[in-house]
């Protein structure tokens, strides 16, 4: 037989294998059974995100700056507006401004569960104010919504849990295992006073925990690129954050009889090596999350997910495209300040630049600085970690876990039987400090986000829909229920 019969039978059985690999891709949705939920007075449930609304709990840069007397004022709003939850729950300030609330359980022998929170809200930039279409910090409630600060980033978390917790405790609910709800003060800029401190004085008392709950994950309406469905996605990990500040020396003198590069010069060229030199793709997580879902993508995509045997790098070529998904596959880097020089006749003694590295799983601070000694490949230019800018690793948690499941369980009954995947979260949140306590740490906020809603965080009109609040405590209350009850 030709030769090139048999290459031309041979590519046609790969493509064969190939196109029944794709029509074997099908959904892994189980249906959930139909299940009471909560009913919730969506009136009173907004009226007490718009009132919460109203205390400017912001959180500035540095602590000394920070106004407290607000975050006084909304724990006495709490406990005022959740009179049983107050009665039930054991309550504690922890530095102060910051509180855990502990629901004993009956069952002393389950690890306990903790639904993570915070209660500081980014400021709102002067020069934005004309653009919003409500008064940030008013709590009005008008076409629908709950506007201000806060709305989504996430005064509306604490309003959901504590809603469901008062009927809960009000009809005489109690969970098996503890349940903590730990509110920070400080998750805008840092944690350390708040989530920190919270972590540091669980794991004093030798307390492990079964399953962290905090903000992060969303249902998803088109923010993965290709699928028009939404979809659940639960965070599963956190991206390392790393500064590192890269510094180059030069002799001052005059600029009329120059070196052949100045400092700022032996930097720009370190910044750019940087550029042109990314860290590799490492796509295997990304192609988990896509993979779960690949049925819910058009032919062609689901070709390349069922295929990544033979086509992970096209399917790379293909992440890479956008910034979003660029930073789902491989640690990324970006220069954000830079500094040198006094005068245009000086010769500069120092240039400075600070790049922030996002690191995926598996790289580490030493990884970062092997990846620029390597790139750069300068003496003259010094690389070091910026301490006061520099957290985790944080751990990826598994999802063969009944804490996961059961979370997936809970987001279709209460809203609908929707798919759900993990994955991997671009920022970092209080989370992080609870790994000591906890090997499971999952990322949820229960409610829909359209891309335009991503930008209303930290943004312009931030706000959240009368009915998504409502589906806020709804969920709350049968995850309290569920996970409160479960043997894990
Ligand atoms: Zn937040």
């Amino acid at each position: 037989m030709p030769y090139f019969l048999i290459i031309i039978g041979f590519v046609l059985l790969v493509l064969l294998v190939m196109l029944f690999r794709t029509l074997q891709v099908s959904g892994n949705t189980p249906m959930s059974s139909t299940t009471d939920l909560l009913t919730v007075d969506s009136k009173k449930t907004a009226e007490h995100l718009a009132e919460a609304i109203r205390f400017k709990t912001i959180s500035k840069l540095s602590m000394d700056e920070t106004d407290f007397k607000p975050f006084k004022n909304y724990h006495q709003w709490l406990e005022k507006t959740y009179p049983k939850l107050h009665a039930v729950l054991k309550k504690e300030s922890v530095n102060q401004h910051s509180l855990l609330y502990y629901w004993k359980g009956t069952n002393a022998g389950l690890k306990p569960v903790l639904f993570a929170g915070h209660l500081d809200v980014v400021p709102v930039e002067e020069v934005t104010l004309s653009a919003w279409h409500a008064d940030p910090f008013k709590g009005e409630i008008k076409q629908g919504f709950i506007w201000g600060r806060g709305a989504l980033d996430m005064k509306n978390h604490t309003i959901g849990m504590f809603d469901a917790v008062e009927t809960l405790a009000a009809s005489g609910f109690q969970p098996k295992r503890d349940i903590y709800f730990a509110l920070g003060q400080d998750e805008e800029i840092s944690g350390k006073d708040g989530a920190k401190s919270i972590a540091a004085l669980l794991k004093k008392r030798g307390i492990q925990l079964a399953a962290v709950l905090d903000e992060g994950g969303m249902i998803s309406h088109g923010l993965v690129p290709g699928v028009e469905t939404p979809v659940a996605l639960i965070g599963v990990g956190e991206k390392e954050y790393v500064t590192v500040n890269l510094t180059t020396k030069g002799t001052p003198g005059h600029s009329s009889n120059p070196p052949r590069q100045t400092a700022i010069g032996v930097l720009a060229r370190a910044i750019a090596l940087l550029d042109d030199n990314p860290f590799e793709a490492r796509p295997e997580l990304a192609i988990e999350t896509l993979k779960r879902i690949a049925y819910l993508f058009p032919f062609s995509t689901r070709f390349v997910l069922a295929n990544t045997w033979l086509l992970k790098p096209a399917l790379v070529k293909q992440l890479e495209k956008r910034v979003q998904t660029n930073a789902l596959i491989r640690t990324t880097h970006a220069a954000t300040v830079i500094k040198g020089g006094i005068k245009d006749n000086i010769l500069p003694a120092e240039a400075c630049a600070k790049i922030n590295f996002r690191l995926l799983p598996g790289d580490s601070q030493e990884t970062v600085l092997q990846h620029i000694r390597k790139v750069v490949d300068d003496p003259r230019v010094e690389a070091a970690i910026d301490v006061a800018d520099a957290w985790g690793p944080s751990k990826v948690s598994t999802i063969n876990t009944p804490a996961y499941k059961t979370l997936e369980l809970v987001i279709r009954q209460v809203f609908g039987d929707i798919p759900a995947a993990p994955y991997l979260l671009m920022f970092a949140t209080d989370a992080r400090h609870y790994q000591e306590v906890s090997e499971q740490l999952y990322h949820f906020s229960p409610l829909s986000m359209e891309t335009e809603d991503m930008g209303r965080m930290h943004g312009i009109d931030e706000r959240i829909s009368v009915d998504a609040l409502a589906g806020m405590v709804k969920f709350y209350a049968r995850l309290l229920k569920v996970w409160g009850e479960a043997e894990f």
